[in-house]
């Protein structure tokens, strides 16, 4: 407010919230309707049963309103019991998040240690199982995409572990930053409860946040003794079979995802995921291209979301991210607790397409030479001859 304001849209390359489509705003931006009316059985029909093919379940979806963090709560508190054993994985900050959520819950958490530079260790988990032979363990928890590395970890090696362990835990999986973005199939892959949320994949505002419920956790919810009143899914699915909510729902922001979920559906869900793959792989041609070096270690769990990138020794991430707002108006992603300063992370995820890609590449390398930082010039370039040459669906109906 204390500045004269930019031409040119700001550039909100953060791995979420990703940038709102002007369709969804324009929707968001229609009046508030009576939530106990007849159309609004409607949408919320509509928006309950989108959001069923986007999880990819036949099974229950509860939308909540609430951010992500929310929806973590709601699979933990309707599913688990005081003193309860979970098995998470550390794969950064926001499992760890997740992880200190659960121990304030009063659940035992035991915290499979990582480096922040792996995904979700399949054999570890597969071992623990197994040697957790009166199955004390009732959860693992595995964020698919790590919203604070940039790696995705192989949710179907996770459900294959738990099988060869012949364990009954149940299977919770957070999507907060790969719904909409990034393949996900809750019944193909045997996910028990998915933890999703509206602002990243799914091109919508923060605000809403989703759990996608397996039969067996709900069976499990039926015993499980954690406190729950607000989250408690089975008022709300009663309520839901109709399309309305126990409480106000969130009117606004679904008629956002009404129009958010039609956008994913004609570019076809296949479509976004291959986008998105493309944007990831253009991005990682351009640090290389710059001589910096790309946080994830493993290539098979490279993130199709965003790209956390190591700052050369010496060198301020965050002065960098200050140069590269103040110059090129332009927010990346910031380092996050153990990672701050350290990295920068490059959000290439919703409402995007090549050229938003290369401007907001422009504006890294603009931003690295401008900022003093270490680097070779040509990473644009690489990522344009990649995205150039490699055939992505016409944007434009000729
Ligand atoms: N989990 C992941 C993977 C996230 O990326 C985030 C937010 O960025 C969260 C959980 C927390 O969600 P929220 O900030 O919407 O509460």
């Amino acid at each position: 407010p204390l500045h004269s304001h930019p031409s040119g849209r700001h550039f909100l390359q953060i791995p979420g919230p990703s940038n709102v489509p002007d369709r969804v705003l324009r929707a968001i931006d229609n009046v508030t309707i009576d939530h106990r009316g007849p159309e609004f059985g409607e949408l919320g029909r509509a928006v309950l049963s989108g959001m069923k093919k986007v999880f990819k379940t036949e099974s229950h979806v509860i939308i909540y309103p609430a951010s992500g963090t929310g929806a973590w709560e709601a699979a933990l508190v309707n599913a688990l019991s005081p003193g309860d054993k979970v098995l998470m994985a550390e794969t950064g900050h926001f499992a760890t998040l997740w992880k200190k959520m659960a121990v304030k819950l009063g659940l035992e958490v035991e915290f499979m240690d990582g480096d922040w530079r792996h995904g979700a260790d399949a054999d570890k988990v597969k071992a623990r199982l197994q040697a957790d032979t009166e199955h004390a363990i009732k959860a693992v928890c595995v964020v698919h995409n790590e919203t604070a590395t940039g790696v995705t970890s192989n949710i179907p090696a996770i459900r294959k572990a738990i099988d060869a362990a012949k364990h009954p835990a149940l299977l919770m999986v957070d999507t907060i930053s790969s719904l909409g973005s990034i393949d996900y199939r809750h019944d193909e892959w045997g996910v028990d409860v998915t933890v999703s949320g509206s602002q990243k994949g799914l091109m919508l505002p923060p605000g809403l946040s989703f759990n996608a419920v397996s039969a067996k956790a709900l069976a499990a919810s039926e015993s499980a003794r954690l406190p729950r009143s607000y989250w408690d899914w089975k008022e709300m699915i009663a309520i839901n079979a109709k399309g309305y909510f126990p409480y106000t729902p969130a009117t606004n922001l679904l008629y956002g995802l009404y129009e958010a979920l039609d956008m994913l559906f004609s570019e076809g869900l296949d479509n976004v995921f291959a986008r998105h793959d493309r944007f990831g792989e253009a991005t990682r041609r351009a640090v290389r291209a710059w001589g910096l070096e790309i946080l994830c270690k493993n290539p098979a769990e490279y993130s199709s979301v965003l790209t956390a990138v190591i700052m050369p020794e010496g060198h301020s991430a965050d002065a960098f991210r200050k140069t590269v707002l103040t110059h090129f108006n332009m927010s990346l992603g910031q380092g996050l607790s153990k990672l701050s300063d350290k990295v920068f992370r490059i959000g290439h995820l919703g409402d995007l397409n090549d050229l938003t890609l290369c401007g907001t590449l422009a504006g890294i390398e603009m931003g690295l030479d401008k900022a003093g930082v270490p680097h070779r010039k040509g990473g644009v370039q690489a990522a344009m001859d990649y995205l150039a040459g490699s055939a992505a669906a016409p944007a434009v109906k000729a």
